[in-house]
């Protein structure tokens, strides 16, 4: 079939790659790509977080894992297994996800930072997004997927040439489908450049905000905020400093690192992923929107299932 989706961000790429090696006739059309987008904020640390129904969330983020721990034989890809530690100040059971991933520990009381007492520890995907957007654009133009930079007001016009539609726009799909069970969910981040750091570090429960810290090859990004409803796109100086503080409270080596930006990014936040397909009067849409604070931890697998309703079109 040919397909045109609509979108460049990780869900847009990643599925596009599938369709195309379905063997669809793939063009990909999006107002902006790489750092324009809100996956290039990501932390994009394999982690199901904020995003639903739990047993779709969790069966996307089994086989995303699998295929980004795949992509680790290929260096250029920017994806590396890290091992890491999600903190808790109460004793916590297994998380809601524990099926997607092969072995999830505990951290043994030794290495738990003062104020802790659970962890998980797990070794998990983390991807620089850095690296892998444009890795993602190079794998599609090597398998002849052209990429356009337009806008597209109505779906309905993005059906000329093509036999389908796939609409990955994120949280664009608000205002192109007046779809408003989608929330913005604001998240500031800190990128400090690398200083050694291999292990990634999660807090939920910090009664202040999201603590995080995220090492990519040559940055670290440093977390967070999770602020629903909240749009405002410029970077607050008091937050950045908030963060900064919670992050080298957990990792004190931190506080010699050196800061090379500030960025923000609007979660599509949805009370369900929303992966189905419609049928318009111009022909089928396969809808791929919502990943909430996921896109990443959900892309491959999402992926998959759109190409597979796609080719349960013809
Ligand atoms: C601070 C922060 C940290 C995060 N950390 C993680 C993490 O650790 N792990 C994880 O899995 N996820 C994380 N996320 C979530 C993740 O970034 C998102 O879920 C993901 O980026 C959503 O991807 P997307 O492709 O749907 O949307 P986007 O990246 O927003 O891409 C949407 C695309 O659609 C295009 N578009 C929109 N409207 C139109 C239109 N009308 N016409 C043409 N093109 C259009 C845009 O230009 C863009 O190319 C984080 C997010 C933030 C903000």
């Amino acid at each position: 079939m040919r397909v045109r989706v609509v979108g460049a961000g990780v869900v847009g790429l990643t599925s596009a790659l599938c369709l195309a090696q379905a063997g669809h006739q793939v063009e990909v059309v999006a107002a902006t790509t790489g750092n324009g987008t809100t996956s290039s904020v990501a932390a994009a640390l394999w982690y199901p977080y904020r995003a639903y129904p739990r047993a779709e969330v969790t069966r996307w983020s089994a086989t995303t894992y699998q295929v980004l721990r795949g992509l680790t034989a290929d260096p250029s890809s920017g994806v590396r297994m890290r091992s890491g530690r999600e903190l808790f100040r109460q004793r916590t059971s297994d998380p809601w996800w524990r099926d997607a991933v092969p072995e999830l520990g505990r951290v043994a009381v030794e290495r738990l930072p003062p104020g802790y007492v659970d962890g998980y520890e797990l070794r998990v995907p983390v991807v620089d997004m850095a690296v892998h957007l444009p890795w993602l654009l190079g794998k599609l133009a090597a398998v002849g997927v052209v990429l356009r930079v337009g806008q597209v007001d109505d779906l309905a016009a993005a059906f000329e040439g093509v036999d389908a539609v796939v609409n990955c726009t994120g949280l664009a799909s608000r205002r192109l489908l007046h779809d408003e069970t989608l929330t913005p969910v604001r998240g500031q981040v800190v990128v400090v450049a690398q200083f050694g750091l291999s292990e990634w570090f999660l807090d939920q429960n910090d009664p202040r905000q999201l603590v995080y810290v995220v090492p990519r090859n040559d940055t670290v990004l440093l977390g967070g905020t999770a602020e629903e409803g909240d749009e405002g796109l410029d970077v607050q100086p008091a937050t950045s400093a908030a963060i900064l503080e919670r992050c080298t409270e957990l990792v004190p080596a931190l506080g010699q690192a050196r800061i090379l930006s500030h960025r923000v990014g609007l979660r599509p936040g949805r009370p369900s992923v929303r992966l189905e397909t419609e049928v318009t009067d111009h022909g089928p849409v396969v809808h791929c929107y919502g990943h909430g604070g996921a896109g990443v931890t959900l892309s491959y697998g999402c992926a998959e299932d759109v190409a597979a309703l796609v080719s349960g079109l013809s």
